[in-house]
């Protein structure tokens, strides 16, 4: 380790990394934040090792910039807690480091950094996420109820309650710890929407193998906040990871019809012929079958995601712009109809 550490010492110092490390210092908070850009071509000449590391146990290579970072600094830093985001320029150009957007399942491998390529559909505005939380153990006569002994920083891939939760214990003598709300340091992020770029083309023919689309969501941190824009193609270097959203998502069969059941069973040859063929035929009292299929079928999703809380905030809002404002009302007039029964 102590060899990787001195190659980190040449990167930084040959990558213009550690004046910017001085820069740095001059932060105020419970927490130093350090971003490096990392080229891993220049670290693999370097050191293979390193290099290795980088690309495939980034949380390894974090930790060993931290004790660099914490060792150099000694004597600028009034705490001891840096937290460090290390941002590989780009990956080497093999299958093994890119993540193809069509592919299922995705985000179950190692958490590693992987290649993506995707166009932005959808974006969030920019809200708030806690970068760091400092807490302090609830029984006082433990030494961590002082101090900077726990110090949790958000990482890259991890969910925000890795970062703040109410049942962190406390090492020394495992009472329950409390946040000093004071003392959080907050950060930027906004949520992108990605898709593959071929998924734009998915109202058009495709034969009975096309491929599904799913679009994913990318988590842009602090400085990386408001870089995209909606419809245009970007390279993203990211670790996936797989958050449960929905962790009491129920299929109940038992209330699907049998003519439904028959119908899926016949057409599970193609991933679409199911949907297309519910879509054509519904609301077929107000409109012709084969019309305004795409409205159709976004009311039907919508249908599909309406619980019986109006508030609940997984309802899916459909805005359909036309001229032919008497298809709109007659289709939503039918959708409210299916609601009821
Ligand atoms: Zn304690």
């Amino acid at each position: 380790a102590s060899n990787k550490k001195n190659s980190i010492i040449i990167y930084l110092d040959r990558s213009g990394g550690l004046s910017k490390l001085i820069e740095d210092c001059k932060q105020t908070g419970a927490v130093y934040r350090f971003s490096f850009d990392v080229n891993p071509s220049d670290v693999l000449e370097l050191d293979a090792t390193l290099g290795d590391c980088i690309l495939h146990d980034p949380v390894k290579a974090v930790s060993l910039f931290q004790s660099v970072i914490r060792y150099t600094t000694i004597g600028y830093l009034k705490w001891l807690r840096v937290n460090v985001v290390l941002k590989p320029t780009h990956l080497p150009p093999f299958p093994n480091y890119c993540l193809d957007l069509s592919e299922f399942p995705r985000g179950y491998g190692p958490m590693r950094p992987l290649a993506l390529e995707g166009l932005v559909i959808a974006m969030t505005r920019v809200t708030k996420y806690t970068q760091g939380a400092r807490f302090l153990c609830s029984e006082e006569k433990c030494p961590c109820s002082r101090g900077f002994q726990h110090i949790r920083v958000h990482a890259p891939g991890a969910t925000e309650s890795a970062t703040v939760r109410s049942d962190f214990t406390c090492f020394l003598c495992s009472s329950l710890l409390k946040e000093d709300v004071k003392s959080r340091v907050l950060g930027d992020k906004q949520l992108v929407e990605l898709i593959h770029v071929r998924a734009v083309d998915v109202l058009g023919v495709h034969d009975a193998a096309s491929l599904r689309y799913q679009s994913v969501t990318l988590f842009l941190r602090d400085e990386l906040c408001n870089s995209m824009r909606i419809g245009h193609l970007y390279q993203v270097v990211g670790i996936p990871a797989h958050v449960h959203q929905w962790p009491n998502v129920t299929w109940s069969p038992c209330l699907v019809s049998n003519n439904f059941q028959n119908l899926q069973t016949a057409m599970a040859c193609s991933p679409w012929r199911f949907a297309a063929i519910v879509a054509n035929s519904f609301g077929s009292p107000v409109i012709p079958p084969g019309l305004y299929n795409t409205l159709k079928l976004g009311l039907l999703l919508s249908l599909v995601q309406t619980e019986d809380n109006p508030d609940s905030p997984y309802q899916l809002d459909v805005l359909a712009l036309t001229s032919e404002t008497l298809i709109i009302d007659r289709s939503r007039f039918f959708k409210c109809t299916c609601l009821f029964r």
